[in-house]
């Protein structure tokens, strides 16, 4: 897997030929990218984040684009020199309350894109440039509109929703995961263990409420786990594997948490190769959770907040590692850091745990026992549940996302400061905020 550092490069390059602006108050705004001649729009697709729909032209070289207004609540962008493949032409209904669908249409120089938006939104269009076997790409984010507005907000209790702890047990279905000694199958252990760890984060007099991703013996392709977290609006992500190796003597638990610049050593990079293939078992997945999974939606997220999530990911794989050694009395191999898809694609704070090597007979004859089992799955909620307490009374900065109606100086009397501390705080200047944006606040 290409290590983040080279697409950051990309990135801010394709951000540099960033548009900002109201999609319907801006029109004509142009800025080329490098173009050629007798490209090709392949197709469309589209996802739905919870503040933002993203658009993506698959395109067979560097397209040159311009984007305008045409009439309210209207985006067209424009690709010179480029036609479209007979499939791409097809009008693309969304209708997901920020956009309503996408049009393209052959003109004299090119083809369009039409983007007709439900409610009034900001766009950006830039490019991305082909990685692996994903092509040329421009992108069309629409972002609801924040309504920015001088009153401040009504000073509000902050909330102490119940924290959903999203449990997302490894492989399943026809994917096996590792086999091991006395008919150990990956996929059933983790099952197992995550509906005990489920089970109990989910008691009866705490505020943690467990999702599982899957509570059955079928196969879930990573995008699906990773909109499973985000329907559930998860607050922390953890994923259940157990290990194999060629090397009958590898033993002990492991846990990762997501790396940005690679994986803390080989042998965690071919783990992480390994279970990042379970997607390639069902083919491709549908259209929306391929783009759900890839790149493109990273590259805007990890910007933003991801570096804070990493911190926090890690603390959590801390924190759950030495619970399960604790526990379950089982040698562990550590904390490391891996480029696992799964934990990638979620912008919440997310590990992996590996139980232990089905591949080395007595671990294989222990992750059998259910009361082993159980103790594992102890050791990883008693880990949730003091990384959570934690984090609740350490006197420091939470991220909060700002929700419609909130404004910087609703926030900042709200924490009893003024909006010009808040702002310092966050680094950014007094003005707007926009619905889901993340800024720091006192706890
Ligand atoms: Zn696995």
């Amino acid at each position: 897997m290409t290590p983040f550092t080279g697409r950051r490069l990309r990135f801010a390059a394709a951000l540099s030929a960033l548009l900002l602006g109201a999609c319907v108050s801006r029109p004509a705004l142009g800025a080329p990218a490098p173009g050629a001649p007798g490209a090709t729009l392949m197709g469309v697709r589209y996802w739905t984040g919870p503040d933002h729909t993203r658009i993506v032209l698959d395109v067979s070289t560097p397209v040159t684009f311009t984007q305008q207004s045409a009439g309210p609540r209207t985006l067209v962008v424009h690709l010179d020199g480029v036609s479209a493949a007979g499939d791409a032409r097809r009008a693309l209904r969304i209708a997901d309350g920020v956009v309503r669908d996408v049009a393209v249409d052959s003109t004299a120089t090119g083809i369009e894109v039409a983007v007709s938006l439900e409610v009034d939104a900001e766009c950006r269009v830039f490019p991305i440039a082909p990685q692996g076997e994903k092509p040329d790409r421009l992108v069309i984010d629409v972002a609801r509109a924040a309504e920015p507005t001088l009153e401040p907000a009504a000073p509000r209790p902050p909330e102490r929703r119940e924290r959903r702890i999203v449990i997302d047990p490894g492989h399943g279905g026809e994917d096996f995961g590792a086999r091991g000694f006395g008919r150990t199958i990956e996929k059933a252990i983790t099952l197992d263990i995550a509906k005990r760890v489920a089970r109990l984060v989910d008691g009866p007099n705490d505020r943690e409420v467990a999702v599982l991703t899957r509570e059955r013996d079928e196969f879930v392709p990573l995008g699906r786990r990773v909109r499973v977290a985000r329907d559930a609006r998860a607050d922390l992500f953890v994923s259940i594997h157990a290990n194999s190796s060629p090397d009958p003597s590898g033993h002990g638990v492991e846990v990762f948490f997501v790396s940005l610049s690679g994986a803390t050593d080989v042998a965690a990079q071919e783990l992480a190769d390994k279970e990042n293939a379970a997607d390639l078992i069902e083919g491709s997945a549908d259209a929306g959770e391929a783009v759900l999974a890839s790149d493109d939606l990273l590259g805007i997220l990890l910007d933003m907040t991801q570096s804070e999530t990493i911190e926090r990911s890690s603390r959590l794989a801390e924190s759950v590692i030495e619970a399960i050694r604790r526990r379950a009395r089982v040698p562990v191999r550590g904390v490391k850091q891996a480029e696992f898809r799964v934990l990638r694609s979620v912008v919440v704070p997310s590990i992996l745990i590996e139980v232990g090597f089905v591949t080395n007979r007595e671990e294989a004859k222990k992750l059998s026992s259910s009361a082993h089992r159980e103790r594992i799955a102890e050791g990883i909620a008693d880990g949730i549940e003091r990384f959570l307490e934690l984090e609740e009374t350490a006197p420091s900065l939470v991220d909060h996302v700002v929700a419609e109606g909130e404004t910087l100086s609703g926030l900042a009397e709200r924490h009893r400061m003024s909006s010009e501390e808040l702002a310092r705080l966050n680094g950014i200047p007094v003005g707007p905020l926009r619905i889901g944006q993340t800024i720091k606040v006192p706890r």
